[in-house]
């Protein structure tokens, strides 16, 4: 049994709190928000009235948090003043290099380990525990950091030194949402030449075309395994998280002095008028004819 401080219980977050708490650790649990801690209450967690509470006498701290401001807050005015230095610090977020490092120097300086380490894998992979972080940390402290993260694991990669979990999770991301984009072009190519959905998916997912975005998440309804296209676009990854990523790999790009020009081509559009449009998802666009223009 490790004593756990799970920090945001979004709907990422809540999923992986519940699995910390199935595997028998006890779990102090904090979020702005009170239905996310009566959620986190009815699947095992102990609410905890603060950030300072739920660190108390963590031997493990875990956050899963919207953006890198909301990391910097969290870490520099309540973490590091309140839990024990010998705690494990582990933020799952998906937020810019710039912020994990800086908060892994202030971590380091305040004596803790700290390792960033965002996740691939949505909502239900959350809740299934298999999930896939890419950890960036002190090489020393990845088997602490692996022990930590299993029970919300499918897999547990250590990308590098503090900064590279991230650095991952954003290109990775923006090689997702190049090959979605492209995916949706090409089927909407397909249709306009007469080619069947379905056909198009058997010769693609076994071609050199072939994708995550084509073979296991297929935007077009009624085509390959289940996806969020066959339940009227409703679930999966929303384009304003798809947005956020986008833009993390793009300002990073901008500071490292990469070109990305099929990265940076993504951006908020007017959805058209069709009914998915007010669905607002990435995983698939709303339709093929947003598809052919942009994500959203
Ligand atoms: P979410 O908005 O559902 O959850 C974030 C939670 O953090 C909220 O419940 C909010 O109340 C809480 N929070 C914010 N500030 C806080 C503070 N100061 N103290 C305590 N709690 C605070 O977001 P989410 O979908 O769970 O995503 C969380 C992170 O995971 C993001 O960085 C996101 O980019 C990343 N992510 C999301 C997905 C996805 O499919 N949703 C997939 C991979 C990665």
């Amino acid at each position: 049994m490790t004593r756990i401080a799970f920090i945001g219980l979004g709907n990422m977050g809540g999923g992986m709190a519940a699995n910390q708490a199935r595997a028998q650790h006890r779990v102090r649990a904090f979020d702005l928000s009170a239905a996310t801690l009566e959620k986190a209450a009815a699947c095992g967690c102990h609410v905890a009235g603060s950030v300072a509470e739920a660190v108390a006498d963590a031997e493990v701290v875990i956050t899963m948090l919207p953006a890198g401001p909301h990391v910097r807050s969290v870490y520099g005015e309540q973490v590091l003043a309140h839990a024990p230095r010998s705690a494990l610090l582990i933020d799952c977020s998906t937020i810019d290099v710039d912020s994990a490092r800086a908060v892994a120097r202030q971590a380091a300086d305040a004596g803790f380990r700290f390792a960033d380490a965002p996740v691939s894998g949505g909502i239900m992979a959350a809740e299934a525990g298999t999930l896939a972080f890419m950890v960036g940390c002190d090489a020393a402290d990845f088997p602490a950091v692996q022990a930590a993260l299993a029970p919300m694991a499918r897999a547990t990669i250590h990308a590098g030194d503090h900064g590279a979990g991230q650095a991952a999770k954003i290109c990775n991301n923006m090689l997702l949402g190049v090959s979605m984009l492209g995916t949706c072009e090409a089927f909407a190519l397909a249709e306009k030449l007469g080619l069947a959905a379905e056909r198009f998916f058997e010769i693609a997912s076994q071609s050199s075309g072939q994708c995550w975005s084509v073979s296991t998440y297929c935007p077009v309804e009624g085509v390959g395994p289940s996806t969020p296209a066959d339940r009227h676009y409703e679930g999966g990854f929303a384009t304003a998280m798809m947005l956020k990523d986008l833009k993390l790999a793009q300002d990073a790009a901008a500071k490292a002095g990469a070109s990305t020009p099929m990265g940076a081509r993504p951006r908020p559009s007017t959805p058209c008028s069709t009914p998915t449009a007010s669905a607002a998802r990435i995983s698939p666009p709303c339709c093929r004819c947003c598809a052919a223009s942009s994500p959203t």
